[in-house]
């Protein structure tokens, strides 16, 4: 090996010091939205789909733990768009490869309920980031039920190019703003347990959600009108 071009501040060297990003094309960028429940996550997701569009740029739109059946991007104000569903075995690069097979260009990725993803699946947006020139937008949760990360989302955190609070603060109903999405199973706060609700539950309890601040998560205060806040109910 030629010791000169191994240095990389000679100047005969074939790697500038400082890098070049001439002929790789740039990178896409990953950045992850996050938010507690109702935070308006999903309104976000639609409008910077909208935006992307209009200016003649092509993206897919993904769901992960999509309810309804027909995986749709829905937000609260009304507007919908039809998704993709991201199961849990799905390789996104070869999702985003069969578009291209069959002619469909991919600019962005829209990906909704992102704290659902896999850590691995989360991996591959990286990749087609930084590969395939792909604008991530991924939108979701950071902490579930017990206050600990999702592991999709705590991968997001540790890859992301940017991770994005989102605004819209929800408040707790002491007016603080609301960080914790708890689940309250007849009445009380539960802290430990699956993330996804499983038959601990009795025909006839109420489990629903509600967004608290760290005190109020942390006491299990509900405050003084628990009921018909308008929150997120699973019955
Ligand atoms: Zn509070």
């Amino acid at each position: 090996m030629d010791p000169l071009a191994a240095d990389p501040t000679d100047a005969l060297s074939s790697v500038p010091a400082a890098g070049s990003r001439r002929g790789l094309g740039m990178p896409g960028r990953l950045r992850y939205f996050y938010g507690p429940m109702d935070c308006g996550k999903s309104t976000l997701a639609l409008q910077i789909d909208h935006n992307q569009a209009r200016q003649g740029r092509c993206g897919l739109l993904l769901v992960r733990h999509d309810r309804s059946g027909t995986p749709t991007i829905s937000s609260r104000m009304g507007i919908a768009r039809g998704a993709e569903e991201v199961h849990e075995d799905l390789d996104i690069r070869l999702l985003v490869r069969s578009h291209w097979s069959r002619g469909v260009r991919v600019d962005y990725l829209i990906v909704d309920e992102a704290q659902f993803l896999s850590p691995a699946q989360v991996d591959q947006l990286a990749e087609l980031a930084d590969d395939s020139q792909i604008d991530v937008y991924a939108f979701g949760l950071a902490t579930d039920f017990r206050s600990h990360l999702f592991p999709g989302a705590a991968r997001l955190f540790e890859l992301a190019d940017e991770l994005c609070a989102i605004q819209v603060e929800v408040l707790c109903w002491c007016g603080l703003p609301g960080r914790f999405n708890s689940r309250i199973h007849n009445g009380s706060v539960v802290r430990a347990g699956d993330t996804v609700l499983v038959a601990d539950t009795a025909p006839g309890d109420e489990v629903r959600y509600q967004v608290l601040c760290r005190k109020h998560y942390r006491t299990g205060d509900l405050g003084p009108v628990a009921e018909d806040q308008g929150q997120l109910r699973l019955a």
